[in-house]
């Protein structure tokens, strides 16, 4: 039902016509936002009359080279209208076509931009979770995954190997660090990318933080030029409102907000049964490991999408597989450092979460309930 990219659409707008229902009853009260993608867009006042004018853009353009490398590192950032934008500028920019991107990560399987832009670039395109790895001969940009959309973190020292391994062999490295940036530096105490000799490092300022979608580049300011001119070509670039609201979202960056996750996901942990897994600010649940789920002829992602739909409309409980853009991971992940995690007590969660459970049992028998519990 999920692998056709049209049912996706579908499947999304069910999802958001299912959060405007809500709104509209309860208000936004009525919703909980646990997909750790918080879409914030936090402009204060005096944005708002720069907005207007011409001196708005080059006013908020310095204010992200500041927050921005101090956020990152690097000799300059550049902000994009998505982290997927970043990437596939930064791909066209430095792929001949022929070529190999060569992409590491600590967990298949990448974030489709990774695949998707080297398509379009006419490159070849391999990928491994083996860090010790050699890239071929003629790979033209070494990709590294620092944190997978399901959170799986890579270690420092793999990071460290294959930066100086693509150096040794005058291959750019470009880490895609959209959650990893704020996940390996604030949970696992790891240097920020650019710290470790990254020539680009790109990260996702709605995630794990309170701003918007946008995607945040830095690095070598030679290739930041080079990416960035690349983007204006194809209007990639963020414009003024989105890098206002990301300038000020980075400027109020508050890393203890995802320590306070690991107490809830303790408390969380204590006294829930059905298979879960921690991730590093929350948990996840594998449908293969729910009992009465299985032996029902749909996928493990359309059972989580069923889970997560169930969740939504029953209990007003967002999470990605529901929301997410077509292709998204369908893992159906909890991260307990959302904003509307505090509003939520964790025996509601867990009760949300048994009930959404059974309820799926009684509906997967019937294909039509689960094609309309899906895709509406
Ligand atoms: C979220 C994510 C992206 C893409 O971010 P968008 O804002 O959806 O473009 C890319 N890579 C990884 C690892 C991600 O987690």
């Amino acid at each position: 039902m999920l692998e056709d990219p049209l049912n996706e659409v579908k499947r999304r707008e069910h999802a958001l016509r299912i959060i405007w229902e809500r709104m509209e009853e309860h208000g936004r009260d009525g919703i909980y936002d646990l997909t750790g993608l918080s879409g914030g867009f936090p402009l204060e006042e005096e944005d708002m009359d720069l907005l207007e004018t011409y001196v708005g853009p080059a006013i908020f353009e310095e204010k992200l080279q500041g927050a921005g490398r101090e956020h990152m590192g690097g000799e300059m950032v550049a902000a994009f209208n998505r982290t997927s934008s970043a990437i596939l500028s930064a791909v066209l920019a430095l792929t001949e076509p022929g070529s190999t991107v060569f992409h590491y990560l600590p967990e298949l399987p990448s974030h489709p931009s990774v695949p998707r832009s080297a398509q379009l670039a006419s490159a070849g395109y391999h990928e491994t979770e083996d860090f010790t790895e050699n890239p071929p001969a003629d790979t033209s940009l070494v990709v590294v995954t620092g944190s997978t959309m399901d959170h799986r973190v890579v270690e420092e020292s793999d990071l460290v190997r294959v930066i100086e391994m693509a150096h040794d062999a005058g291959v750019p490295v470009l880490v895609d660090d959209a959650s990893g940036a704020r996940l390996r530096t604030v949970l696992f105490g790891q240097r920020r990318a650019c710290d470790l000799g990254a020539d680009l490092a790109v990260t996702s300022t709605d995630k794990l933080m309170h701003g918007p979608r946008g995607g945040l580049m830095a690095g070598r300011a030679e290739l930041i030029e080079v990416v960035k001119s690349k983007a204006y070509q194809f209007g990639l670039e963020a414009q003024p409102p989105l890098i206002a609201a990301m300038a000020r979202a980075l400027e109020n960056f508050e890393p203890s907000e995802i320590m306070d996750a690991l107490k809830r996901k303790e408390e969380f942990l204590r006294d829930f049964r059905p298979g879960v897994e921690e991730t590093p600010t929350g948990f996840m649940i594998r449908p293969s490991s729910v009992e009465g789920l299985n032996g029902s002829g749909y996928t493990e992602d359309e059972i989580s999408t069923a889970i997560s739909m169930l969740l939504l409309s029953e209990h007003g409980i967002v999470t990605i597989p529901a929301v997410g853009m077509p292709g998204a991971s369908k893992t159906l992940r909890f991260d307990l450092a959302a904003r509307d995690a505090g509003r939520l007590e964790v025996s509601s969660l867990q009760a949300a979460i048994h009930d959404a459970i059974e309820k799926l049992s009684g509906i997967i028998p019937d294909d039509e309930k689960m094609r309309r519990l899906i895709l509406g």
